[in-house]
């Protein structure tokens, strides 16, 4: 008897050309290595015991009512068109309606080839499973929205990279895997008839309330907007903003190079095959604006009236920095402790970033120590920090309630890469409770607990990881 989940598949249910079905390929000795239990309840998920939870969420017993397909998407890798990616990797199983009435995809990630694998192998190793399951648990964590992570599963069998690497399958659960290259794979073949069908299922599930291409656009670009500022207020750097990345629902989705900054500096890129730094910190901005405008290429294609429609597109595109600036305002406004920034307070934030990257701040602790007083250990020259202090502080006289905004606004714990690649190592060892405490401390990001202090603290020297992996 499998486990029951009371899917309820919608995608499944378009016409073939939107997907290939494909059930994911058995392995061979699956070990539950992780289960969130809370996210399963919000699910409407079953009991289940770890032997039946390992078997579904390795992908070898389909549960009842599962439609396994793979996606067909394409999208722009680093600026160049690919006309077909799809998932190579991936299998959804279903849909289901959570205890909360919202909609979402259960997908397993590594479960095998698929038609749109080309040549990879469909699988994925343990670290970028459990780098995944942490920062995007972190991330619902921290208040932003995300796919999520359901399970991780030991696959009992060897992946080959570099060398041999344990398998394993992670359980994403997702608003929905509409992205913005789900889009330009129909309007790249010309095919509006698809186009519109996929238009008019992104409307329902996700803005109702969205009035045709336009509408729909003009809903993504807000949610994208308000998305990347989010990460920009917690040092989040996404690192392969490709827009087969690019989710329709505002969620951030795929973790695979991400990394959080330790040191700011504006510049960063952590992601070993970003040489050009095209998806660095602070360029995020304004690849969501290059994104949305491919989303708008796409759409164009089903309005009525061509050159209106450009027009009417451009409009909204050209609206997106400033809208994005309006949120890095408040956030970052709420990060000094100012519960309405005002646009002068704009060259009072600059000015610490500023000196945060001159002197070599931590971006996650600087900001944690201004409720407290203790920012200026922060700065390699502590005297820049307080030629920008007595600014601040004339600043803060009308704000009473700084303090409290401060603790609530700028997390005391990120997930750092040097923890992150430390808890890969531990549980490719065989040791999981690295992971775990990892997990739990990221729960809850925005209070003090001394007991996991070495999880605040930057890498030292020796720790530092300067570059990040795709999960291929
Ligand atoms: P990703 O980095 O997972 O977003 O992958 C980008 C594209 O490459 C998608 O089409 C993936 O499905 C595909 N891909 C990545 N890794 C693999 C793999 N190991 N096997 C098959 N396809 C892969
Ligand atoms: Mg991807």
């Amino acid at each position: 008897m499998s486990m029951h989940i009371p899917f309820d598949n919608t995608y499944a249910a378009l016409p073939p050309v939107f997907f290939s079905s494909q059930k994911p390929t058995p392995v061979r000795a699956p070990q539950l290595l992780a289960y969130n239990e809370g996210l399963a309840e919000l699910l409407g998920l079953p009991d289940a015991g770890q032997d039946e939870l390992a078997q579904v969420f390795s992908g070898n017993h389909l549960p009842d009512g599962s439609a396994p397909i793979a996606q067909l998407y394409s999208g722009h890798q680093f600026g160049h068109y690919n006309p077909q990616l799809g998932d190579g990797r991936a299998v959804l199983l279903g849909e289901v309606v959570g205890t909360d009435g919202q909609r979402r995809d259960i997908q397993l990630k590594g479960s095998g080839p698929t038609p749109y694998s080309r040549s990879g192998d469909g699988r994925a190793w343990l670290g970028p499973v459990l780098r995944e399951y942490v920062v995007s648990e972190a991330m619902h964590a921290l208040g932003i929205p995300t796919t999520r992570a359901l399970a991780a599963v030991a696959t009992g069998e060897p992946v080959y990279r570099e060398g041999a690497l344990p398998g394993a399958v992670l359980t994403r659960v997702a608003a929905s895997h509409l992205r913005v290259g789900t889009f330009q794979v129909f309007a790249a073949r010309s095919d509006t008839r698809s186009l519109q069908q996929l238009t008019d299922y992104a409307i329902a599930r996700h803005y109702p309330a969205a009035d045709g291409p336009m509408g729909l656009l003009t809903a993504v670009r807000d949610a994208q907007a308000a998305l990347v500022a989010k990460w920009m207020s917690v040092g989040f750097i996404h690192g392969v903003m490709n827009t087969d990345n690019c989710a329709i629902s505002g969620e951030t989705i795929d973790y695979g190079p991400c990394a959080f900054l330790d040191t700011y500096h504006p510049d960063t890129v952590f992601s070993s095959i970003d040489r050009q730094g095209r998806y660095a910190y602070a360029n995020q901005p304004d690849i969501i604006v290059w994104n949305l405008a491919q989303l708008a290429t796409a759409l164009i294609q089903i309005m009525p009236d061509r050159d209106a429609a450009v027009e009417e597109a451009t409009a909204i595109i050209h609206a997106t920095p400033t809208l994005i600036r309006g949120h890095w305002l408040r956030l970052f406004g709420r990060k000094i402790g100012l519960a309405q920034a005002q646009e002068d307070d704009m060259a009072l934030i600059s000015d610490l970033l500023t000196r945060m990257a001159q002197e070599q701040a931590d971006f996650t602790n600087t900001f944690r120590a201004l409720a407290d007083g203790t920012a200026r250990a922060q700065f390699t020259d502590p005297t820049s920090y307080d030629a920008w202090h007595s600014d601040w502080q004339a600043r803060l006289a009308s704000e009473p309630d700084a303090p409290a905004l401060m603790r609530a606004t700028n997390p005391a714990l990120i997930p750092r890469n040097h923890r992150i690649e430390q808890m890969i190592e531990a549980a490719v060892a065989g040791d999981m409770a690295p992971f775990h405490r990892l997990l739990s401390a990221l729960a809850t990001p925005y209070d003090d607990n001394p007991a996991v202090a070495d999880l605040a603290r930057p890498p030292l020297e020796t720790e530092i990881v300067p570059a990040t992996f795709c999960g291929t």
